[in-house]
């Protein structure tokens, strides 16, 4: 957890818009539609920006149906809320089923393993609900097509199952044919399954992006995680999501370069005309990636201003030369992610995704959660 660290003192603000979280949910339950539900995806704490703030602001917004990855998230979500229906989508690791049952949580069942293990638990204990997970092509969890078609109907005997779920692989590309043959695939061990058990079932299939391929791909339940967060579920179209998170880094010193030098680690970056230089205190110790180091932008009053040198671990170099100077002084902020310059963009430059930027996020920032713009 955060260190509760007073803003005064921060080296960084990091402000996350909970409202703009509620609304995105809406959002995506009304592209769901009626007769469909919407789960919120919390996993890696809220994607990095803290479940103890996010998982109850969901379900005031009406969020009944949660998703974790690892048990323990889901023990810690289930003090948050008593009530919800939490799935864990890594399922039963030999040993802890009982944990499982102990704190109502639903597991995903992954393999003709975790569905024994799960129909012994139920043999004890009675009848308890799980989801079952059909992989379609990501060959990582979740039944194969061979051992969906080897499963009798005592292999699922007293398992009331919530869910039949699978995942997409590449569903952030809409042009992908891969999706189409996932979708057909799914539909497939679906019918395979409702046929073997004689009755119909519920199904998940869309994250995300997959809720932006069309309703083909929504069945019962949606599970978006990220762009609940605001980042672009769409990429190449105009980013439909509010924005959620705002970074701005504290500049501690602004030094005038009058003669030619180089900044940084490494000496990679060489200053060839006068020049003002503006450290601030963020670095790759607090999640802001190496990588980004003579690639990243940050934004200063609406004005661009680009990393040059390396990103050091408590630091980062920024060139606000050509910036009105009173913009750039010891105490301002500079936006690291902010409406100028937004996750997608960071990631951009960083040359990966949004969802590792907000989970990359560091402890050493003040955190405030606003509704609305503060
Ligand atoms: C992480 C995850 C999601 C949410 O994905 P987003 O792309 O963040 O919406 C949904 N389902 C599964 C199985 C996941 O692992």
């Amino acid at each position: 957890m955060t260190p509760d660290l007073p803003a005064a003192r921060a080296s960084a603000l990091l402000t996350i818009d909970v409202g703009a979280v509620a609304a995105n949910w809406r959002q995506l339950r009304d592209r769901l539609g009626p007769g469909k539900e919407c789960a919120g995806v919390v996993k890696a704490d809220a994607y990095g920006l803290g479940i103890a703030a996010i998982a109850p602001a969901l379900a005031q917004a009406g969020c009944r149906h949660f998703v974790v990855a690892i048990i323990d998230e889901g023990i810690t979500l289930r003090k948050l809320l008593p009530e919800a229906e939490i799935i864990v989508l890594g399922g039963p690791w030999p040993g802890c089923e009982e944990d499982f049952a102990e704190h109502r949580l639903i597991p995903v069942l992954n393999s003709p393993e975790q569905i024994a293990a799960w129909r012994a638990l139920c043999a004890r204990r009675g009848p308890l609900s799980a989801v079952l997970h059909l992989d379609t092509g990501m060959a990582r969890l979740g039944l194969t097509p061979a051992e969906r078609d080897a499963l009798r109907p005592e292999d699922l005997k007293n398992i009331p199952l919530a869910l039949v779920m699978s995942h997409l692989a590449c569903a952030d590309e809409a042009g992908n044919e891969m999706n189409a043959r996932q979708l057909a695939e799914f539909r497939e061990g679906l019918a395979r399954l409702q046929k073997l058990l004689g009755r119909p079932l519920r199904a998940s299939f869309a994250n995300s992006s997959g809720i932006f391929l069309g309703p083909d791909y929504h069945f019962d339940l949606g599970r978006p995680g990220v762009a609940l967060y605001g980042v672009n579920p769409c990429p190449g179209s105009a980013n439909p999501m509010a924005p959620v998170v705002r970074l701005q880094g504290r500049i501690i010193q602004v030094r005038d370069v009058d003669s030619p030098q180089t900044v940084g680690y490494g000496a990679t970056h060489r200053v060839t005309r006068r020049s003002r230089i503006a450290t601030v205190a963020v670095g790759y110790a607090d999640g802001y990636l190496r990588y980004l180091g003579n690639k990243g932008c940050a934004s200063i009053g609406g004005f661009r201003v680009p990393v040059v040198g390396r990103v050091s671990m408590d630091l980062i170099t920024l060139d606000v030369t050509d910036i009105p100077s009173p913009l750039a002084h010891a105490g301002a902020f500079a936006d690291l992610i902010g409406p100028d310059h937004d996750v997608d963009a960071l990631a951009t430059e960083a040359g990966t995704i949004g969802y590792e930027i907000l989970t990359s996020l560091g402890n050493r920032y003040h955190r405030r959660y606003v509704v609305g713009t503060p």
